[in-house]
């Protein structure tokens, strides 16, 4: 069997394409500039360029996009009143906080003050819980760009086994829920499996869908999978490649070439889970601009 590649890079370009045409749609109507503010505290490598790639897709789209930079000796306190200026400025509509914070930071206190119609990670329990209880909701975005890419694929997930990998607050644990609620993508039997799993190849074995989420590179390999089976590889992690200029390269949780020949459709890394992920993010703000999921 010979995999088909699901091109999270073309699809993410095609949806914010689609944003871009709404955006010009809203403001020749007369209405304001989507806009999203992020919040970055400290200077992880990975996170500065993640959101450097938020930042520069809100550019492409026509959104507004404001960068609100801390070092990572900010306080809790200082942090939250950043969250609270943002929660209150009429301007922007959406905002998130880039993880990790500092380890002196409550995190669950960060994400508790993020106004909920503001919250356009999805993080906040409410968005969380409206999510489970399938109301309008916004979506965590790796999840939602995940359900996307399975909707725009037309993968049949009704009646399916997804196995989930990994049981993140932000990855797996959102997914096994949006995978198993009774609507297209989902209706499927899921398992989520974490590393207190005994046996986890007897159960990557009997996956339709493999959903992994661990940030451990390769720990699938060809001989724990199905054939047939369909595989969304959500890990990047930088590994150290002298090779490239940048020093690193990125790796994804599957070990591509040995289950790739046994698959029937497969994210590469880089330029699958990830690209979804930021078009997701940009549907959420868009939605935010739009007051579609909550009015006030
Ligand atoms: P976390 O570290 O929060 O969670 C990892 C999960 O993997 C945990 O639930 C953990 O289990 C589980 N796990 C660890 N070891 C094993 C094992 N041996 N067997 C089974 N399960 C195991 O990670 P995230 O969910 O935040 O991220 C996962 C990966 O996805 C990372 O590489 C991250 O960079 C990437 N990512 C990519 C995004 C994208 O846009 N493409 C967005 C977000 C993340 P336990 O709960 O028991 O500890």
């Amino acid at each position: 069997m010979s995999a088909t590649l699901l091109q999270g890079k073309e699809l993410s370009l095609q949806i914010q394409s689609e944003i871009a045409d709404k955006v010009k749609a809203l403001t020749a109507a007369g209405g304001k500039v989507p806009h999203l503010a992020a919040v970055l505290i400290g200077n992880n490598g990975a996170s500065e360029t993640y959101v450097d790639h938020k930042v520069k897709a809100c550019e492409k789209v026509g959104f507004k996009s404001t960068l609100v930079r801390h070092d990572d000796t900010i306080s809790e306190g200082d942090l939250l009143r950043v969250v609270d200026e943002l929660n209150e400025n009429d301007d922007i509509d959406g905002f998130i906080v880039q993880l990790p914070l500092p380890k002196h930071i409550d995190v669950n206190k960060v994400i508790e003050a993020i106004k909920p119609s503001k919250d356009v990670d999805g993080f906040h329990p409410i968005n969380f819980g409206r999510m489970a209880g399938n109301m309008p909701a916004y979506i965590p975005a790796t999840p939602d760009g995940i359900i996307e890419m399975l909707k725009r694929y037309k993968i049949e997930t009704t009646g399916k086994h997804t196995v989930v990998v990994g049981r993140s607050q932000i990855v797996g644990t959102p997914v096994s829920i949006l995978l198993s609620r009774a609507a297209y993508p989902g209706d499927s039997t899921v398992t989520l499996c974490h590393r207190h799993t005994k046996d986890l190849a007897s159960f990557t074995k009997s996956a339709d869908i493999l959903v992994v989420a661990t940030g451990i590179p390769g720990m699938i390999s060809g001989d724990m999978v199905k054939e047939g089976v369909v595989v969304i590889d959500v890990g990047i992690t930088r590994v150290e490649d002298k090779s490239r200029k940048s020093g690193y390269s990125l790796k994804g949780d599957v070990d591509f070439d040995s289950v790739a020949p046994k698959a029937s459709y497969i994210t590469p890394v880089p330029g699958g889970v990830g690209p979804m992920t930021i078009a997701s993010l940009l549907k959420n703000t868009f939605l935010a601009a739009e007051k579609a999921i909550y009015k006030g």
